[in-house]
């Protein structure tokens, strides 16, 4: 027997659940890019998207078939990001374009990443409503430890980003009550890289970045049943 063995950890890879920024996944990071409709034609199969029609973008509504024609390829993990902004205009344009994800959602029987403004029960009600049963992400999550634990207990993940940068701010307090099986890391549009962001997640565990990076995958693996 080995006096002491000390742990491997062989995905080591950090995944990135929500970027906008087009960096080419390698041997360390795996990116999930967000494509916008107007952006699809950057499509490639190697590697990993969601696409959608995001809420600031109403006006792109008629776009949703090219958007899903993307989306049903196999390398597109997710729908979105999708979702409500009470502070954008066109609240019934937007809820009519979300329920549209979520059926496209439920036809590719893909996970759903939500961009949520003010509008987490009107999220939560559509979704409950429509029965939509497969895994949601709300990215850049920036609400209290109370929201956190409320959704976390509903079995949504969150995904955590820049924010945890704000010294001080409910979102740090919200990410130290979030059990790690339902947390997700992302850069978004962010000048923080994807390590950087892990680093600090970590710090603000008190944990290493393998913990962190283990469970991340084990949650992407949860939402798109793939191992990375
Ligand atoms: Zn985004």
């Amino acid at each position: 027997m080995p006096k002491c063995v000390k742990p491997i950890f062989l995905n080591m890879r950090l995944i990135d659940i929500h970027t906008h920024k087009n960096i080419k996944t390698n041997k360390d990071i795996v990116c999930v890019r967000n494509l916008f409709s107007s952006e699809l034609n950057t499509y490639n199969p190697d590697s990993f998207f969601s696409a959608g029609i995001h809420p600031w973008h109403v006006k792109d509504m008629d776009e949703l078939h090219q958007v899903e024609a993307v989306i049903s390829n196999k390398n597109v993990v997710a729908v979105g990001e999708t979702g409500l902004d009470k502070l954008k205009p066109e609240w019934d344009k937007q809820t009519e374009l979300f329920h549209s994800h979520i059926e496209l959602a439920k036809k590719y029987n893909k996970p759903l990443i939500i961009h949520c403004v003010r509008a987490y029960s009107e999220i939560q009600a559509i979704i409950e409503s429509k029965k939509f049963n497969l895994p949601v992400v709300f990215h850049w999550f920036s609400g209290s430890p109370e929201l956190a634990r409320q959704l976390t207990a509903k079995g949504y993940f969150l995904s955590f980003g820049q924010s945890l940068f704000d010294e001080n701010s409910k979102t740090i307090r919200a990410f130290a009550a979030t059990d790690l099986k339902f947390i997700f890391l992302e850069t978004d549009a962010s000048d923080f890289s994807i390590s950087e962001i892990y680093q600090r997640a970590a710090n603000l565990r008190n944990i290493d970045i393998e913990q962190i990076a283990t469970s991340v995958q084990q949650n992407f693996h949860t939402i798109s049943g793939l191992w990375l």
